[in-house]
């Protein structure tokens, strides 16, 4: 990226009421058939719209085509039994109804790759899109089959790669894996889910993402986060291992949270994708709290490698208070910009 603090979002943005029930996750689809067809891609449309007039450099699909960002990736694969369901605990936090692996997974055929053709096709800006990333797809699952987690995530890494390598085939710029378990289960993360992570990486010549939050906002997650007490130190657990990892860009929850900024140390030399924008509250943010923001991470992340987004994906919210956050986004890191350049121009005044 040649744009100082280029703008992104972390994923998802709301969908229009015509195509599924707003501010709810896994909301049925109001379309069937070819008009549900055409009606995802108008959707993505307007949400890549929504994007660009807001000023973001970085665009995305808004995950319009997809119900949720892990159940709709599994749904594609074979192995996983939908109507085979037992209730789990997901990430330690809430219970909830989940498919069965019965065999062996595997992916009979790409699933993302047309929905990033049909966005590439919609614009010359450089493209992210998000995939789940293996850890967090195991925690969503019963397995019947595998009964090691560790071997069902490295199956889910393989099928990763080659969704991966479809997408940077089809002009993705830049992959995300979703990665929220990251933040729960630190032992295994060191063990073997970083080395999954790269796995699902293998070979790729696109730039790489982590996206490790403390959730959407939804009511499971922030009653979890009331017990995190003070200072919230989950990231100092994995930072250091992946600092040491292939993957390019490390996005992280910093607006509103509790996590300590100086963690940001320990992963100094990645691009961090600052989460600028909080997703669990309906008010936004104004321009000049995004920039306090943006200036605490520059203590802590080189300005070339600091790249202004949202904590988290922004389904759950209304489209209105989606839209005004994105604006307050782009405007906050216009003021950082700014500041970094004029900074720059007055440094080589003074040679
Ligand atoms: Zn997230």
């Amino acid at each position: 990226m040649k744009t100082l603090l280029p703008t992104s979002t972390a994923g998802s943005l709301p969908k229009p009421s015509w195509l599924a029930e707003p501010e709810t996750l896994w909301s049925p689809w109001k379309l069937q058939g070819d008009e549900l067809i055409s009606g995802k891609q108008d959707a993505l449309r307007l949400s890549l719209q929504q994007q660009q007039l807001a000023g973001i450099d970085i665009v995305s699909d808004g995950e319009q085509s997809r119900q949720h960002f892990v159940t709709t990736f599994i749904e594609h694969l074979s192995g996983v039994d939908f109507n085979n369901r037992k209730t789990v605990r997901i990430r330690n936090r809430y219970d909830a109804s989940v498919p069965t692996v019965v065999g062996p997974v595997s992916r009979p055929k790409p699933v993302f790759v047309e929905d990033a053709k049909f966005l590439r096709s919609q614009t010359n800006q450089p493209i992210k899109w998000a995939l789940p990333g293996p850890m967090t797809m195991i925690d969503t699952l019963y397995d019947d089959h595998y009964k090691s987690r560790e071997q069902l995530a490295w199956e889910f890494a393989k099928i990763l790669n080659q969704e991966a390598k479809d997408l940077e085939a089809a002009g993705v710029d830049i992959i995300q894996f979703d990665e929220p378990a990251f933040n729960v289960f630190f032992d295994e993360v060191n063990e073997w889910g970083i080395k999954c992570l790269e796995r699902a990486i293998e070979g790729l010549k696109c730039e790489t993402a982590v996206h490790i939050c403390y959730g959407y906002g939804i009511k499971a997650n922030t009653d979890w986060k009331k017990t995190l007490g003070s200072q919230w130190r989950q990231y100092e657990e994995i930072f250091p291992k992946l600092q040491q990892s292939n993957i390019d860009i490390i996005s992280l929850e910093c607006h509103n949270s509790r996590v300590p900024l100086e963690l940001l140390e320990l992963i100094r030399g990645k691009k961090v994708m600052v989460g600028a924008i909080d997703v669990a509250t309906d008010s936004i943010e104004t321009p000049e709290e995004v920039a306090a923001t943006l200036r605490k991470a520059l203590q802590y992340v080189d300005a070339d490698k600091l790249y202004p987004c949202t904590n988290c994906g922004m389904a759950p919210l209304s489209r209105q208070v989606a839209t005004g956050k994105l604006n307050a986004l782009a405007a906050g890191a216009e003021i950082v910009r700014n500041e970094l350049l004029n900074t720059a121009v007055k440094g080589a005044a003074a040679l």
